[in-house]
């Protein structure tokens, strides 16, 4: 595996590489990697000729500073797993090299309601600054594929949108990957390695709420099994900010199920201070 730190010399090997005929496959992460990471290099992998990850922590997709503060790094970890997979090219970048000009006079991009429901509402710019990174990555990597995991199923959209908004989608194509889980259930995520003993063995109960509103769901109102799960939660310790049922495809919250439309039910909740969200989808595929 060849790392970069700067953009613009793996921009120009990518050149060199797409004239060559190569078919390029990218995996966004922010490090501290899991299996479910992983997941995703192994899927860009046998899919593509060349598979680069970027490893970059960005600041202006937290609006919690002290979440920014405390995001776990493993680098030395996240190389060798890297290596392992069969990752090729790997950019850890500074955040002087991804935002040269300083994070005062980024772009504004129009989400829409995207921005204004659920993980938008929670966690105020944090979609802004997702596709501040996610432009300037796609802009230095150029791929042909981009991998994104269902765990982040709202993010998945916004980079939909992204890529539409900024006349990407005929060059790229999303590829989104089902969320791989702890034997328990807990969906991996890089701050589980956060969560002490005694948080980590409750965290499992978002999961298992989620499963018992997707075995519940009948066609008519949904609050009184989203109002359930979340007083499940909060019984267990958890501060919710929500339970909800959204259409799969936009995402637009369903209060009245009609039993037919295609359906994701989605939480986020925290447990000692440490925010975890977690989706799952009705039977259906994820890249239709
Ligand atoms: P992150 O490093 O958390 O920004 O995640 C980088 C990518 O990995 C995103 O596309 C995530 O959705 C994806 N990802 C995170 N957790 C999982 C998981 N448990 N299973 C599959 N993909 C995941």
């Amino acid at each position: 595996m060849i790392l970069f730190k700067h953009s613009d010399a793996l921009n120009d090997y990518l050149a060199k590489s797409r004239r060559d005929g190569k078919r390029i496959g990218f995996v966004p992460t922010m490090g501290a990697l899991h299996a479910g990471h992983i997941s995703l290099i192994r899927a860009s992998v046998s899919g593509n000729d060349l598979t680069v990850c970027s490893i970059f922590v960005n600041p202006a997709q937290f609006n919690d500073p002290a979440d920014f503060e405390k995001y776990p790094v493993t680098i030395n970890e996240d190389i060798q797993a890297l290596e392992e997979a069969g990752c090729d090219l790997l950019l850890l970048p500074s955040v002087k090299e991804i935002y040269p000009d300083g994070l005062g006079s980024l772009p504004h991009y129009d989400l829409g309601y995207l921005e204004s429901i659920l993980e938008g509402k929670f966690r105020p710019g944090h979609f802004q600054g997702v596709c501040q990174v996610v432009d300037r990555l796609l802009d230095i990597v150029n791929p042909d594929m981009v991998y994104l995991g269902q765990k982040d199923f709202q993010q998945c959209k916004v980079i939909g949108r992204l890529l539409a908004i900024t006349g990407r989608t005929e060059d790229i194509r999303l590829h989104i990957h089902p969320t791989l889980r702890e034997p328990d259930g807990l969906a991996m995520s890089s701050r589980n390695l956060r969560l002490d003993t005694t948080a980590r063995a409750k965290a499992t109960a978002i999961y298992r709420q989620l499963m018992d509103v997707l075995h519940q769901l009948q066609p008519g109102s949904t609050a009184p099994l989203l109002e359930a799960a979340t007083s499940q939660l909060v019984a267990q310790g958890f501060r919710v900010d929500y339970v909800a049922v959204a259409a799969s495809d936009d995402l637009s919250l369903i209060d009245n199920w009609d039993g037919k439309r295609e359906a994701v039910i989605l939480a986020a909740a925290y447990i000692n201070g440490i925010r975890l969200i977690d989706n799952l989808l009705f039977n259906q595929s994820l890249n239709s």
